[in-house]
This record gives structure tokens, sequence and C-alpha cells, in this order.
């Protein structure tokens, strides 16, 4: 209900209301911004994975901007010597326009994290996207099996189809690399578990089966019962640390980060940027009503 009553309300908030409960949650619009945080999580030992900003674009001549963009980020983090990773979402790549587009610009830019022997991972986004990301991904696998990985959402239904679809293409030469989250987008029952308790049920199934196949995952959650399962498991099957991270968002459960970080284990913050945060705050907030009173504390100050 009161998802609903955020999700009529937040287009007509004024942007600057909504931009000083959202920039706890993203570096900044500027490359820049992007540099500074990745550079001060990794002096406590922290890594990251940058995202810009950006999504369901409508005209595919903006896909060619974004791949320009990502190209010039990885080229940034080089010179920086700052070592970290990159995610991206093909919808900002124009696949719901041109899928053969998309596939060539994400594969450039894939290319261009070789070069550097780094790593694009592609986001996981609403279900109309799913086929296509997955198809995207076993493409750009099959030929930088290193620098790529890919999302599965534990919610959806259709998840241990594709467990075994990504266990197919996992082998030592080809080494499947996937982060492992709940799912963030609103879906209709038929497509997306509804209840807390089922989708962690699902989580932890996949958790499993991706530890036990040895395939390599990034643990991405905060909540809190998850991330004390993962650690019981890693440690009664004896994971190498070479196999998995922990992943959660920048700004989100800071504590628990730390916690586990001081336990030992690889984390990775994901880092967004740029200027087109409204719509990635907008899903926080919704996922995250409570947040409210940060834009009505906001309110009142002003
Ligand atoms: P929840 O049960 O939602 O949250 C657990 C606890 O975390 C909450 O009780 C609260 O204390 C805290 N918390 C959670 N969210 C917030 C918040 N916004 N602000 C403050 N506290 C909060 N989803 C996709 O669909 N596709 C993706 O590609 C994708 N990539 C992701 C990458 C990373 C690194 C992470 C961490 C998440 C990603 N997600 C993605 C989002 C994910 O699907 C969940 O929606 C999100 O992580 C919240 O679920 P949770 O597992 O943290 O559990």
């Amino acid at each position: 209900m009161i998802n609903k009553i955020i999700a009529s309300v937040l287009p007509w908030m004024p942007k600057k209301i909504v931009w000083l409960f959202s920039k706890r949650y993203i570096a900044g619009e500027t490359l820049d911004s992007a540099v500074a945080v990745a550079s001060r999580l990794a002096k406590n030992g922290v890594s990251s994975t940058i995202d810009h900003l950006g999504e369901y674009i409508t005209d595919i001549g903006e896909a060619r901007m974004v791949r320009d963009i990502y190209k010039d980020m990885i080229e940034r983090f080089e010179r920086e010597k700052l070592s970290v990773t990159y995610s991206l979402k093909p919808s900002n790549f124009g696949m719901l326009i041109d899928f053969e587009v998309c596939c060539q610009f994400v594969r450039e830019v894939v290319a261009k994290a070789k070069e550097y022997n780094s790593f694009v991972r592609i986001d996981m986004e609403d279900s109309r996207c799913v086929d296509d990301e997955l198809e995207l991904y076993r493409r750009l696998h099959a030929e930088f099996p290193q620098n790529v990985g890919i999302v599965i959402q534990a919610y959806l239904k259709r998840t241990p189809n594709d467990l075994l679809f990504l266990e197919k293409l996992h082998s030592s030469s080809t080494p499947v690399n996937v982060r492992l989250c709940k799912g963030i987008y609103v879906e209709p029952p038929e497509i997306a578990y509804k209840e807390r308790k089922v989708i962690n049920e699902q989580y932890i199934k996949a958790l499993e089966f991706f530890l036990q196949k040895g395939i390599y995952v990034g643990i991405a959650t905060h909540d809190r019962a998850l991330t004390d399962y993962a650690q019981t498991l890693i440690k009664s099957l004896a994971v190498k640390p070479d196999r998995y991270e922990f992943q959660m968002l920048y700004g989100v459960t800071p504590d628990l980060r730390a916690q586990i970080v001081k336990a030992g284990h690889p984390m990775r913050v994901y880092v967004p940027y740029g200027k087109e945060w409204f719509g990635y705050s907008s899903r926080r907030l919704k996922e995250n009503p409570h947040l409210i009173t940060y834009i009505l504390k906001a309110l009142f100050k002003r």
C-alpha cells in the first residue's frame, strides 16, 4: 500500500528534495565522484563495481554515447591504477530497441575491459529483459569467458531453469561468474515470488547450487539472515575466497558490510554515478518505504 502511495507521489516531488535522500546511494553526478568513492572504499579493503546510471533509453543513438562513457570510464580507472569492475544495464545500451546493436556496443565495452584484464557485469533488469540478457551473456561469455558476468534474481520463478542454463556454460576454461540478488523490479505473481520467506529460501537454494558447482558467486544482499547463512555455508564447504565475494550497494548497511570485511571475506560495493539518478533512487525508495522519513525530514528542514 505504502509503496503504491510513494510510486504515485514520487514523480511530483521536487528533484532537489529527492536528491537529498538519493545522495547517500550515489557517488555523485561525475566520473570524478565515482573515482573518489572507489578509492576511499579501496583504502578500507573494499572493492567497487562502477555503474553509470541510466536505463531504458528510447533513442538508439544514445547507446553509442553510453558505450563511449563506459570505454572512457575504464581508461580512467586504469590511469588511476584503481582496480575496479564495471556494471551495466543493457537497456541503457538500447536492448529493448535493437538487440543486435546493444550486443555490439556491450561487446566493445567488454573487449575494452579485457585489454586491462578487467571485468564487466551485465545487470539483470525486469522480467521482459531476462531472456535477452541471458543470451547477451551467452554470446559474450563464449568470447570473453574471464571478463563478463551475469546476475540471477532469486525471486523469479524461472530461476531454477536459468541455473541449469548457467551450469551448462560453466567449465574450467569457460568459468561462469554470477551475482546472486533477490531482484528489485515489481513483477506480477505469475512471474516472481512475493513473500520474503519464499524468496530467501530460493536465494539459499541458488547460493548452495553455485557454491557446490564451483561457480563464482557474488553474494549480493544486505539481509543479515542471508549473509550469516552464507558465511556458515562458506565455512562448512571450505570455499576459498577466490570463489565468492559479498556485494552491497553503496550507502546501504555500512555496519554489516564492515562486519563481513572484518570477518575476512572479500567485499565489493556497487557504486552508481551519473546524472540519471532518479530512476535508481526511486527503486531504492519503493523497496524501502521507511526511507520516506529522509524526504520528510529534508522537507521540514527547508
Ligand atoms: P532486503 O530484505 O530487501 O533487505 C535487507 C535489509 O537491508 C533491510 O531490512 C534493510 O535493513 C537493508 N536495506 C535494503 N535495502 C535498503 C535500502 N535501499 N536502504 C537502506 N537499507 C536497506 N536487483 C536486480 O533486480 N538486478 C540487479 O542486477 C541487481 N544488482 C544488485 C547489485 C548489488 C551489489 C546489490 C547489493 C543488489 C542488487 N540488486 C539487483 C538489488 C537486489 O535485487 C535487492 O532488491 C536489494 O539488494 C535488496 O534486497 P536485500 O537482499 O538486501 O534484502
